[in-house]
C-alpha cells in the first residue's frame, strides 16, 4: 500500500472500551474511521463526535457483526461513505457470565462462538475482497483482538470465551500466510486484564481490581495501551510484520 493513500479504518465494536480508544487514536493519526456498534447508538455517537474533532472523516454504523447480511451492509456503507477500507480492526467481542464448563448450554456456547469467531471471519472476508491485489485492491492491514485467555484457558470462569480467542489466534496465523502475497498483513493483539465494561457483562465489574496483584506489573491495563499496539501493527512502521502476536498483558 502506498504511503500517500487515504487510510480508511473499520474498528468493529467501537462504541466503548478498546474499540473506542482505537478509533480515537487512529483518527488522531489521520485515518478516516468507521465506528461500529451493536446496541448503544448514544455511546457510538459520543465517540463519533470526539473522533471528528481530529478533522478526519468519520461515520458510525450500527451492525451486528455476527450476522452475515449486516456485515455485508456495513462494508457497503463504508464503500459509499468513506471508500474501500485499508485497515480492519476486528475487536467486537462478548463475554458471558462466569460459569464452569459443566453448566454450559449449547445455546450459550454457540452464541459466544458466533459473536467472537464467526464475526471476525466475516469481516476478514469482506476486507480481503476490498484490499487484496487479487481483487484489484491496493493492499491493507488487519489486526485481530484476541486475549491472554487464549493462552490461559480461563478455567472456572469462561473456557468458552478463552476457546473463542484461541480460534482467533489460529485464524490470524492461517490467514496471514494465505494473503501474505496479496499485500495484506494480518496480526493479533492479546490484551490481558483491561479496565473496560466487559467484566460487568461477565458478572464481575471489579474483576480487574480483584486480580491485579496476580499480574506481574500489579495493575490492570488501560484501553489506550491496547490501542497503541493496534495502531503500531496497522502502521507502516510494521511493514514487514505479519502473523505476529503482541501480548499486552502486564507480564502475565
Ligand atoms: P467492551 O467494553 O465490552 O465493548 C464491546 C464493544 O463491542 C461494544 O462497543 C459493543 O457494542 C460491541 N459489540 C459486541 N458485540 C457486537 C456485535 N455482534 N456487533 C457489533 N458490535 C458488537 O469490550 P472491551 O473490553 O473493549 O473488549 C474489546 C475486545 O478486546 C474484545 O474482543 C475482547 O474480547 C477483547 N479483550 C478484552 C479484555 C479486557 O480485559 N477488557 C481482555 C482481553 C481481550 P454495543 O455496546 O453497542 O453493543
Amino acid at each position: 500500500m502506498s504511503k500517500n493513500m487515504n487510510k480508511i479504518a473499520l474498528v468493529t465494536g467501537s462504541s466503548r472500551g478498546i474499540g473506542a480508544a482505537s478509533v480515537l487514536l487512529l483518527a488522531e493519526q489521520g485515518y478516516d474511521v468507521c465506528i461500529n456498534y451493536k446496541n448503544n447508538a448514544k455511546a457510538a455517537n459520543e465517540v463519533l463526535q470526539q473522533a471528528k474533532a481530529f478533522g478526519t472523516q468519520c461515520i458510525a454504523v450500527q451492525a451486528d457483526v455476527a450476522k452475515e447480511a449486516q456485515v455485508i451492509g456495513l462494508f457497503e456503507k463504508i464503500d459509499q461513505q468513506l471508500g474501500a477500507i485499508t485497515a480492519l480492526v476486528n475487536n467486537a467481542g462478548i463475554l458471558l457470565p462466569q460459569s464452569k464448563l459443566e453448566n454450559l448450554s449449547a445455546e450459550r456456547i454457540n452464541s459466544l462462538l458466533t459473536g467472537n469467531v464467526t464475526s471476525y471471519f466475516l469481516c476478514c472476508r469482506e476486507a480481503i475482497k476490498r484490499m487484496s491485489t487479487n481483487h484489484a485492491g491496493v493492499g491493507g492491514t488487519i489486526v485481530n483482538v484476541s486475549s491472554a485467555a487464549a493462552r490461559t484457558g480461563s478455567p472456572g470462569e469462561y473456557i468458552d470465551y478463552a476457546a473463542s480467542k484461541g480460534a482467533i489466534d489460529t485464524l490470524t496465523k492461517g490467514l496471514s500466510v494465505e494473503v501474505a502475497a496479496e499485500e495484506i498483513r494480518v496480526n493479533c493483539v492479546r490484551p490481558g486484564f483491561i479496565k473496560t465494561q466487559m467484566h460487568a457483562d461477565g458478572g464481575e465489574p471489579d474483576r480487574v481490581e480483584r486480580i491485579k496483584n496476580s499480574i506481574p506489573m500489579q495493575r490492570g491495563g488501560e484501553a489506550s495501551e491496547i490501542a497503541s499496539a493496534i495502531a503500531w501493527l496497522l502502521s507502516e512502521d510494521a511493514s514487514y510484520v505479519t502473523g505476529t502476536f503482541i501480548d499486552v498483558a502486564g507480564g502475565r
